[in-house]
């Protein structure tokens, strides 16, 4: 067993999540190992010390607060990214004024393309010889 893998299971075998074969091969390279021995010996002091902890009981209104906070917050974010999040009629807003810019683009190109037809015609007539 590589120390990569040991390493991995030192936190399921202190928690005896592993199997007996996964045990044996295991401690078999933490009696090799100093480093991966000292890291076992280290989580077992961590998870004895954790359990050890008291748990502490949660005020009664924690959620009710919690979720208040959250309220007030996403309030402040829907304020603060209002330009970025247009409503409905902003988006209408933009349709129209995009479509009628377009509109009025392409006007326009039909009315400059038909002078530049007509100005080449008229220099292209003024080019043919005269009988
Ligand atoms: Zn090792």
């Amino acid at each position: 067993m590589r120390c990569s893998e040991a390493t991995r299971h030192l936190q399921l075998y202190i928690d005896s999540q592993l199997t007996l074969d996964q045990v044996r091969v295991l401690e078999a390279h933490l009696a090799l190992c100093p480093a991966c021995h000292n890291e076992c010996l280290f989580l077992e002091e961590v998870t004895s010390t954790l359990g050890a902890l008291k748990s502490v009981a949660e005020p009664a209104d924690l959620t009710v607060h919690i979720m208040q906070r959250v309220a007030r917050s996403s309030q402040r974010n829907n304020k603060r990214y209002s330009l970025l999040r247009p409503s409905l009629l902003e988006w209408l807003a933009v349709v129209v004024l995009a479509t009628s810019t377009l509109i009025g683009v392409c006007i326009t190109l039909v009315l400059v393309g038909n002078e530049i037809r007509t100005a080449w015609f008229k220099a292209m007539l003024e080019r043919l010889p005269v009988r």
